[in-house]
């Protein structure tokens, strides 16, 4: 097959699929490209908008390199055309989005078939993988994704969360636990700068929480924290960091040998020396206490979650040894400590696709660098993945970059061999989920609801105040 125009179907717009749009884009080829980008959310930007913490700015930043992405709508990719050296001269690119749309509820495989030569599935890991322990699914024992979707105001989460604890147990030592640990102590006013939503702050003010206790079941040297966000927790104003010493006794050749070598391991180790130093600083007399504190559990591998008439008591825990080779044994000596509810952020799972493969153990589709493969291993046509639906969820965001680039690199490959489909008109689409009634949302309805975000925030003095409701995002993105 001949191309001189592709058409790509992209399904997911946060990073992993943004980042692939532009790098389809951005990729040496002779022939034009137009790619369209369905989300099943009213607005872009995926696990960025809805997973990166509001008191994470930073971060949050991405969204203006994203975003040049999706402004390369045709009039966008010609007038930019100096800019990326395409337009008239070269081949030509454009993007388009396609908020609110849901792929096997409003577009169908057999659809993108008929209108695309190829898709790439960029849908992201959002549930909460499973720990399978007595009482996990008590009342009050949440899963992290849940309460991340809350407080980055997930239009399709309720809107009140129940913060009643005093004590409160944190699973996990990734830097999802440092999030959900850090909003659940930090005091709400803090977070008043931010642009976390009005409903969130009104909850996060009236929480009660005296001690977090934050689990994991190997060591300090083994975390899979990074530095900048472990430094931070430690700044949260007003609260004391408490470390058990037993957890730094450990004769463990393993951290010896291999572990402190990692110049990441050695920051994160200097972080908790001072955090000791302090502790004894406290501990004689010479500072003051805060009001909330941060208990940090380490060789504590949870085990049973405590309850008490079907609500979450208490955590038991097993403590752990280290077994000299990086991995743990169960040392039989376990532990209760009361608390009243529970937080699992053990991490992410990907969700099946109507009619794509899917790995249940993984939570991923199976792939061969990004080449969607069937149940009997050959590969998929015309069907691809990239970012966490692709490889799981680990990384960080720029991560998901040189995954993106594997899998254009895989589809341009095989561009021979791609969909050749019956109707690659562009304006086939917007024509088709008009017939299906599906309320989508374009780049300019993100820009309208983005910039009625800000002019909310300015006028109540703060960066932005996120819309939450899906129809109130819908209806402001669509101009009515
Ligand atoms: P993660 O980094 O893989 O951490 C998962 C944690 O859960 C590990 O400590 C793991 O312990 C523990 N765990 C797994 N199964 C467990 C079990 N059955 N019992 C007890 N503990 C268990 O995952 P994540 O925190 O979800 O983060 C996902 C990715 O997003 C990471 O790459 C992370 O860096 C990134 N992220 C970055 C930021 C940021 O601010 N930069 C924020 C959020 C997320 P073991 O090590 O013993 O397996």
């Amino acid at each position: 097959m001949n191309l001189s125009k592709m058409r790509l179907a992209i399904v997911g717009a946060g990073p992993a699929g943004i980042y692939a749009a532009d790098m389809m884009i951005k990729a040496e080829r002779d022939f034009d490209v137009e790619i369209d980008l369905f989300d099943q959310l009213p607005a872009p930007y995926g696990l960025v908008r809805y997973g990166v913490s509001p008191d994470h700015p930073r971060i949050k930043g991405i969204i203006k390199a994203l975003r040049e992405v999706l402004d390369r709508t045709d009039r966008g990719n010609d007038s930019d055309a100096s800019a990326e050296g395409a337009g008239s001269q070269g081949p030509h690119g454009s993007v388009h989005y396609y908020g609110n749309v849901r792929y096997g509820e409003h577009i169908t495989l057999e659809d993108l078939k008929r209108h695309y030569h190829a898709v790439i599935f960029s849908t992201g890991a959002i549930r909460d993988a499973q720990l399978s322990i007595p009482g996990i699914d008590a009342e009050a024992s949440y899963g992290a994704a849940d309460f991340v979707s809350w407080f980055d105001g997930h239009p399709d989460v309720p809107r009140e969360w129940p913060l009643e604890a005093k004590q409160v147990a944190v699973i996990g030592n990734g830097n999802v636990a440092l999030d959900v640990s850090r909003m659940l102590i930090k005091h709400a006013e803090d977070l008043l700068p931010t642009e976390i939503p009005d409903n969130v702050h009104r909850v996060l003010d009236q929480n009660p929480i005296e001690e977090l206790h934050l689990f994991g079941r190997r060591g300090p040297q083994y975390v899979k924290f990074t530095p900048l966000e472990l430094r931070e927790l430690g700044e949260v104003r007003d609260v004391d960091m408490v470390i058990d010493e037993r957890d730094f006794d450990l004769d463990d050749p393993y951290v010896t040998e291999t572990l402190m070598s990692n110049k990441q391991i050695i920051v994160i180790s200097r972080i908790m020396n001072q955090w000791r130093e302090a502790q004894k600083l406290r501990e004689s007399g010479e500072v003051a206490p805060a009001s909330r504190r941060l208990h940090l559990h380490f060789w504590s591998k949870p085990v049973e979650v405590v309850t008490e008439n079907g609500r979450v008591a208490g955590i038991k825990i097993e403590r752990t040894a280290p077994d000299g080779q990086g991995g743990i044994i169960d040392t039989g000596e376990f532990e209760v400590i009361p608390v009243q509810s529970l937080y699992r952020a053990i991490g992410y799972f990907g969700s099946p696709l109507e009619e794509i493969p899917f790995d249940d153990v993984r939570g991923v589709i199976p792939n061969e660098q990004g080449r969607v493969q069937s149940a009997d291993g050959s590969q998929m046509q015309g069907v691809y993945a990239t970012g966490w639906i692709k490889r799981g969820p680990v990384g960080l965001i720029g991560h998901t970059k040189s995954d993106a680039m594997e899998t254009i690199e895989c589809l341009l490959e095989d561009r021979s061999k791609l969909w050749q489909p019956s109707e690659p008109e562009s304006a086939a689409i917007p024509e088709l989920l008009r017939s299906r009634n599906v309320p989508f949302t374009t780049v300019e309805g993100w820009h309208r609801l983005d910039e009625h975000e800000l002019s909310l925030g300015e006028a109540a003095g703060r960066e932005r105040i996120k819309v939450v409701s899906r129809e109130e995002m819908t209806k402001v993105s669509l101009g009515e």
